[in-house]
């Protein structure tokens, strides 16, 4: 294996040698403090790995308790003084419109850093990831400076007069997990900024370095310094702190459930606010009356798009008894003849898991899967010995008390369960600890209403799958989580209200 990417993986991308360093790795290692690209003050780094062959891509600077109090002080005083705050709501955003545009500018390079950080196919960064990080980027830039407040009359006593303020809280925490890094970055950084908050924001481990390049973007664009500032480093050190730190108002946070409790736990010192954006195991239910070819299309999409690496993963499958074998044979077939392939070919469509943990994760679900009793109709096994790619996995004959039905496995395997009527339908699809996403597909308009009202889960597809929309609100019911991204909701959890009563006595 090569030790640098001048021989190795960059080889295969377009020359851009500015984004080398002198070993021949990329050169995203520092950290962005206060408008300055700096080491950790222990000096030490932890290596990034391109997941489709194992290869060190950079040496990132592991930041922790240290680093994350400079970090805050910064976004303490960006937010107090400083350029930021004179900015109102036009110009932040006009900045957000600006980083849009350079971002558009710089796509190509964007889209490969993402697929060499996370494995997926350039063709899911280039054409998807990006462009909706963008598009989210332009949405809030939109709403800054149109939050408003309310003049409200008064119950207690007449001769008064009071309104309300929407403000922004003050430092925000803002931490991602390694699925999407840049989009999960973009919806949580443009709401933010555009509401006048600052932010200390940390990519996970595995995937550092397609957010510091567009932190370099950011500064580019005319952000001040300290408003965004970007801590890498590990989840118990760099995380824990940022949590932890009384300068922070509010943390958000994308990832395990497991991770998420433990930041309610320790967010409770500081009284902190939180958001959380956790797992899923989503029903994905097909009526007989439906298009049954698009169906079996889409579920498939919807559960390996990404490698299945996705909290709305459509992992549960639910089929009417009967339309079972018609269905299969599409989704089975289908599945069977989805390769895997380099990440970087743009015909590629299934790339690799993030990791070797990962990939011994799920393979571990699929050992599972079988020793409970479910049918494997396709893939379920590691393809080649570099890098880790797992074959799209179809499980059938699951029944919702399975593990892989109830667990969440991030990860490329569907479980087909059938059901026999509507009722079975919604009770098996609320049998579940999550209630993250959800689809119903039918032609029977009475069907899809009952089945979007009973559900219990933050959204619901009709006849489609996987559509987010950044007008949108996204967000849990259950251990899925709480709080609402995207949208004006995302408003709602970015700002706080502050009541002002005048006396005219
Ligand atoms: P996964 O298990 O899929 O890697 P995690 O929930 O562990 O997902 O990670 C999501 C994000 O949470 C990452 O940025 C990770 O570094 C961070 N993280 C992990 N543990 C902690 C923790 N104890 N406190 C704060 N952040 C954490």
């Amino acid at each position: 294996m090569s030790e640098t990417l001048a021989n190795g993986m960059i080889a295969q991308l377009k020359p851009q040698k500015n984004q080398l360093d002198e070993r021949g790795l990329l050169r995203y290692g520092k950290m962005l403090i206060d408008g300055e690209w700096v080491d950790a003050l222990s000096g030490k780094t932890f290596e990034s790995r391109y997941p489709g062959s194992g290869e060190v891509i950079a040496h990132v600077a592991a930041g922790d308790a240290a680093d994350v109090d400079r970090a805050v002080k910064a976004a303490q005083r960006a937010f107090t003084d400083g350029d930021y705050r004179k900015m109102n709501g036009a110009d932040r955003g006009r900045l957000l419109w600006n980083i849009a545009d350079l971002m558009e500018r710089h796509i190509e390079e964007l889209a490969e850093l993402e697929t060499l950080d996370n494995g997926k196919p350039l063709v899911e960064s280039l054409k998807v990831d990006l462009p909706q990080s963008i598009a989210c980027f332009r949405y809030y830039a939109g709403w800054a400076g149109k939050t408003t407040g309310e003049t409200i009359e008064t119950n207690a006593r007449a001769n008064a007069f009071a309104y309300t303020l929407r403000e922004p809280l003050g430092v925000c925490g803002q931490i991602i997990p390694w699925n999407f890094p840049i989009q999960m970055a973009a919806w949580k950084l443009a709401p933010a900024i555009a509401c006048g908050n600052t932010v200390v924001i940390k990519p996970a481990e595995q995937t550092s370095v397609s957010l510091l390049r567009l932190g370099e973007l950011m500064m580019e664009a005319g952000l001040p310094k300290g408003v965004v500032n970007i801590v890498t480093g590990f989840g118990e050190t760099a995380g824990a702190a940022l949590v932890a730190h009384p300068g922070v108002e509010k943390i958000a946070f994308t990832g395990s459930v497991e991770v998420g409790k433990l930041i309610m736990r320790h967010a409770a010192g500081t009284l902190k606010k939180v958001t959380l954006e956790l797992g899923g195991k989503s029903p994905n239910i097909v009526f007989a009356d439906s298009n049954l070819e698009l169906a079996a299309k889409v579920a498939l999409m919807g559960i390996f798009f990404n490698q299945g690496q996705m909290c709305t993963a459509g992992s549960r499958i639910l089929i009417e008894s009967s339309a079972r074998e018609q269905f299969l044979e599409v989704l089975a077939g289908r599945a069977a003849k989805m390769a895997v392939g380099d990440p970087l070919d743009p015909k590629t469509r299934m790339g690799s898991l993030v990791s070797e943990e990962q990939m011994n994760r799920v393979l571990g679900y699929v050992e599972k899967g079988k020793a409970e009793g479910a049918q494997l109709l396709s893939g379920g096994g590691r393809v080649g010995t570099q890098g880790y790619f797992v074959t799209p996995t179809v499980f059938d004959n699951v029944s919702n008390d399975m593990t892989i039905a109830r667990e969440e496995i991030f990860g490329p395997v569907a479980s087909v369960i059938t059901f026999n009527d509507a009722e079975e339908a919604l009770r098996i699809a609320n049998d579940s600890a999550f209630g993250l996403a959800s689809a119903v597909w039918t032609t029977d308009l009475k069907k899809a209403l009952t089945f979007a009202r009973g559900i219990k889960a933050g959204t619901v597809w009709v006849n489609t799958y996987n559509m987010t929309d950044n007008a949108l609100p996204f967000g849990g019911y259950k251990d899925s989580g709480f709080g609402r991204e995207l949208g004006s909701a995302a408003l709602d959890v970015y700002t706080q209200t502050k009541t002002v009563y005048i006396d005219l006595n």
